[in-house]
């Protein structure tokens, strides 16, 4: 038996009262304190540090965590619901929490309880922002590539290289840096906590992006840094397994900011065709218009019914890296799609940054991109077919 909570846009079961609670405080905080000031702050490229400082105190960065560590220990199922929420209100913000849990979950998931004890309760509380580091400027699509060199040094690993694209590069406090310790492919990657005021660490200046100005996003400079032995997480050499399985719950996030987004595009485009009339008719009687409105609110709910159900199977400790690639492939390509018709609903107006719908599609398109390709979702996807063929 659910609970039902009856949002702005939809009404969905959840699994408890609590999380009834919850959502009901993500979409107070996310009208309140998030939309007023989301185009205003994307227009001027703020970074809302503030706003996440907020989230933080709120308990908001640390919903899927251990509440011994100060976590809400929440199922996936209602952690990216709420982040849904929020990137419905403001896709940076979702992006950055979708980010920071990324960032923690190599220590929450793998390192030892020393190190977790030493440092896990002031990122979940979110006091310490994360970002994330594996791509670099020659390793994308193949992060198993990736050249930064890590070189132990008595108790420290001496990093060199370059780490690109970071989300909150520059900013954040902490980040999960994958680098190279071995030549031995992808078993030569390890994963290492480093400090983001660390000596050595230098970041570029923001990439000049087409969307999403109020994430930063910048390549990391690694020259000579130091990092203390003890910020190995997982093994020497463990780090791509890391990498991945980080990967595997992130693009979830990424699935749930994406049914955000979407669901942000539709809203408007509904609210824009009940109003807007052309030969003496609301423009939603026109069945061309109602059409591509019914289109948009399927596929929106499509991938949302997608991500659910892979956090269910993730909360149920079952395999849900296929499923989470399915999601994210189908919830971003819906936000791109839903966000274009959403364009063509609103005609002239919806070319202009007078309404938002512009502004949603430019930042759908990230979202095709990060945490893999959707080229990459169907990799991951086509592989575990071909597993299944040759183990049936
Ligand atoms: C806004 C933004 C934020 C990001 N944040 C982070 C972050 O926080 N941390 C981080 O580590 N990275 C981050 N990234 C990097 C992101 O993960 C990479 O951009 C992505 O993995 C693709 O790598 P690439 O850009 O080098 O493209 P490439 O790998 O060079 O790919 C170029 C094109 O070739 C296609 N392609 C490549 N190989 C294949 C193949 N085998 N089959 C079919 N098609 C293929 C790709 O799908 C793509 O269309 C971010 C990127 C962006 C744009």
């Amino acid at each position: 038996m659910g609970y039902a909570w009856k949002g702005a846009s939809v009404t969905r079961l959840m699994p408890t009262e609590e999380s009834v609670e919850l959502m009901a405080l993500v979409e107070d905080f996310a009208a309140r304190e998030l939309a007023p000031r989301a185009a205003a702050d994307e227009a001027a490229g703020v970074f809302p540090r503030d706003a996440l400082r907020d989230m933080g105190e709120l308990g908001l960065l640390g919903l899927p965590f251990d509440a011994a560590y100060g976590g809400a220990e929440q199922p996936y199922e209602v952690t990216l619901q709420a982040l849904e929420e929020l990137a419905r209100a403001w896709l940076s913000i979702g992006v950055s929490v979708s980010v920071h849990y990324l960032a923690c979950f190599p220590l929450a998931a793998f390192g030892t309880a020393e190190q977790r004890d030493r440092w896990l309760a002031d990122m979940v509380g979110g006091s310490l922002l994360g970002g994330y580091c594996l791509s670099e400027p020659h390793s994308g699509s193949d992060a198993a590539a990736l050249t930064t060199r890590a070189v132990r040094d008595g108790d420290a690993y001496v990093v060199n290289g370059t780490k690109a694209w970071i989300t909150h590069g520059g900013r954040a406090d902490f980040y999960s840096m994958m680098v190279r310790t071995s030549d031995d492919g992808a078993r030569g990657i390890t994963c290492l906590l480093v400090d983001g005021a660390s000596g050595g660490l230098t970041a570029a200046a923001p990439e000049r992006k087409m969307g999403t100005q109020s994430s930063p996003t910048a390549q990391l400079i690694l020259d000579d840094m130091r990092v203390p032995a003890d910020r190995l997480m997982g093994a020497e050499g463990g780090g791509f397994t890391v990498a991945l399985a980080a990967l595997d719950a992130g693009r979830l996030g990424i699935a749930a900011c994406a049914v955000g987004l979407a669901q942000a595009a539709l809203d408007a485009a509904v609210a824009y065709a009940g109003e807007r009339r052309q030969f003496g008719h609301p423009i939603n009687e026109f069945q061309g218009v109602a059409f591509m409105l019914a289109d948009m609110a399927t596929a929106v709910a499509g991938a949302r019914a997608l991500y659910v159900e892979a956090a269910r199977l993730k909360d149920a400790g079952l395999a849900f890296g296929t499923m989470a690639a399915m999601a994210k492939l189908a919830a971003t390509d819906a936000a791109m799609k839903v966000s274009t018709d959403a364009i063509q609903v609103l005609g002239g107006a919806g070319y202009t940054q007078d309404f938002p719908v512009e502004r949603y599609f430019r930042e759908a398109k990230a979202l095709q991109i990060v945490e893999g390709t959707n080229q990459v979702q169907r990799m991951v996807i086509g592989r575990a077919l071909a597993r299944a063929r040759s183990s049936s």
